[in-house]
């Protein structure tokens, strides 16, 4: 009768107790602590006698888990307290990938949050008066010599931070718009990145929008038409992540500035993108950065601190004092302000462009490296695998892109390392990449793939050769 069999069976389980006596698991539990060995245990023991209510195992199968039980309980402990967020190798040649992090920090920044975060700070302290202080001056000073020498010299400007552009676009509206009417064209009711979509963001800020022109092409007539006196704001936003080409208009921003001025009406620009230097200089056309929008004289604009700034995640509204004074005096900046490790990024990355010293901000480094640079790397790790024969690889010259949502038409001319297996097909080379100790991102095209070092730092080439032998034997 197969349930005498099962009753059997269950007498085999060891009690919690006497599992917790085998010395492999007292090992454990100098590590973990006795509760999470305990709990752990208790799961395995478990999952064991249903399988046996199941019918799944027969008594020499038993024999061989219980055998190995020990092991099975380590590894559970090993995956629940391993870390889900994990470093990774961006092969992908996509410079500010949203989904691997967007721009990793400097060192200088690393080191920065270390001093400042492991212990007290000033965050909110005046160290020479003994009072209490304000957190955005940390950097607002550093925002200023960045971009005030560059615009109005002879009136300041104010800078605050918040969580990212998305909020700062709403904390802005929020505060400039609601109740009232928003001016945008039609050809920028966008949708950027991660679902932040300009209609649903006026809708959330309590703000109307009001559309003018068409997808293609808007006058500065149709902005001034739409101008009545519940009007509150003129937007433009960014065509951050697309392009439109063919038939199109648009007013450049110095008209924009001034229709706003004649009617004494606040004009915004939901920039994005961040860049606190020359885009033409690294080889972006057709994209402007901050300073080129504050130069235009417009009220306001607001960017990301993690795309081509290369700084932590956070987002800038810069402009005139009175202005941003209003927007910061709302009470939901409070729920949107930052944390000291933002602020200490943030400083450490702007130290670092007062300095003129871009290479040490990992994102500018990528993007400016030359593809020379990248395609003799390239080489070198094709050298170095060249005896896994396994593996067929070609150097071919590419672009990479810059992502994130920012200059869509931009790329970088580069060179890729284009793999091949005689045993594995690519995608599936791929996904064992993923598998690695330290996962390798690599994209694939026309069953090979395809490796960008232009993304991944000199010193994980390394890593990356060990992945593939790992992969293809030694
Ligand atoms: C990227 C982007 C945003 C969103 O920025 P986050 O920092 O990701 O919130 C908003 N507007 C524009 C124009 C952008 O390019």
């Amino acid at each position: 009768m197969p349930h005498k069999i099962q009753t059997e069976l269950y007498r085999e389980l060891p009690s919690i107790d006497e599992l917790l006596r085998s010395p492999d698991l007292a090992l454990q539990v100098a590590q973990y602590g006795l509760r999470a060995v305990t709990e752990a245990g208790r799961a395995v023991i478990e999952r064991l006698r249903r399988e046996i209510t199941e019918g799944k195992l027969d008594a020499a199968e038993l024999g061989r888990e219980l055998g190995r039980i020990a092991g099975i309980v380590t590894l559970e402990l090993r995956q629940s307290f391993s870390f889900s967020l994990r470093p990774v190798i961006n092969a992908t040649g996509v410079v500010l990938h949203t989904n691997l992090g967007r721009s990793p920090l400097s060192s200088d920044a690393l080191t920065h949050i270390r001093e400042t975060a492991a212990g007290y700070s000033n965050l909110e302290f005046d160290l020479a008066t003994g009072e209490r202080g304000k957190r955005d001056v940390h950097v607002q000073r550093l925002f200023q010599s960045l971009l005030g020498r560059y615009v109005r010299p002879d009136s300041p400007i104010s800078t605050v931070v918040v969580n990212n552009c998305a909020a700062a676009v709403m904390l802005a509206l929020n505060t400039l718009a609601e109740g009232g009417e928003v001016v945008v064209s039609r050809g920028e009711l966008v949708e950027i990145g991660g679902s932040f979509r300009v209609p649903e963001i006026m809708t959330k800020s309590g703000a109307v929008l009001r559309e003018v022109g068409t997808t293609n092409r808007t006058r500065l007539s149709d902005y001034e038409r739409a101008i009545t006196e519940r009007t509150r704001l003129l937007l433009r936003v960014h065509r951050s992540n697309f392009a439109i080409v063919g038939f199109t208009e648009q007013p450049s921003l110095e008209e924009l500035a001034a229709l706003g001025r004649r009617h004494k009406i606040p004009v915004m620009e939901d920039l994005g993108n961040g860049a606190l230097f020359d885009l033409e200089e690294v080889g972006i056309k057709r994209e402007s950065g901050v300073i080129q929008s504050l130069r235009a004289n417009i009220d306001l604009v607001v960017y990301s601190g993690d795309k081509l700034m290369g700084g932590p995640q956070s987002g800038m509204i810069t402009g005139g004092p009175e202005i941003v004074g209003r927007i910061r005096s709302n009470p939901l900046f409070r729920a949107l302000r930052v944390d000291k490790l933002v602020y200490a990024a943030l400083e450490a990355t702007l130290l670092a462009y007062l300095r003129g010293d871009y290479d040490s901000i990992p994102a500018l480094r990528m993007i400016r490296m030359p593809a020379q640079e990248i395609r003799r790397r390239a080489e070198k790790i094709a050298a170095t695998i060249a005896d896994l024969h396994q593996l067929t690889v070609d150097i071919m010259s590419d672009e990479s892109v810059i992502g994130g949502g920012t200059a869509p038409t931009a790329t970088l001319p580069t060179f890729v390392l284009a793999v091949s297996s005689s045993k594995l097909p690519a995608p599936e080379l791929q996904r064992r990449l993923r598998e690695q100790q330290f996962p390798v991102i690599a994209r694939v095209e026309e069953d090979r793939v395809l490796f960008d070092l232009r993304t991944v730092f000199p010193e994980q080439d390394e890593a990356l050769v060990a992945s593939l032998r790992a992969i293809a034997g030694t």
